[in-house]
């Protein structure tokens, strides 16, 4: 019986990483990453995996403030590739994430 699986390696520059929004790929975690939401979502969407590091972002790219008391990012989940030492880069992609259950408050 042959049962065994071999995986099938890529190279980093053949992967194809999926679009925001879709299913979350099961080997890797999971993680809190924030968005930047300024404009569309299609002309920033530039991810991060902590809020201070998005309100950088916003700070030098986009001219915010945090005494504006505006919150121009949301919380998402989101997966990477690449660990962040990594000479490519971190490449965040948000996934989708079952609801918890639970909070039945309303
Ligand atoms: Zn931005």
């Amino acid at each position: 019986m042959t049962w065994v699986k071999t995986l099938d390696l890529i190279e980093p520059g053949e992967l194809r990483i999926p679009t925001h929004g879709s299913l979350p790929v099961l080997q890797l975690l999971i993680h809190q990453g924030f968005a930047c939401t300024v404009g569309s979502h299609e002309s920033c969407s530039t991810l991060t995996c902590s809020q201070k590091k998005i309100e950088i972002h916003l700070s030098k790219v986009h001219g915010w403030a945090k005494k504006h008391d505006t919150t121009l990012w949301r919380a998402l989940w989101m997966q990477h590739f690449f660990h962040s030492s990594s000479p490519t880069g971190c490449h965040y992609f948000e996934v989708k994430k079952e609801e918890e259950e639970g909070q039945g408050q309303g």
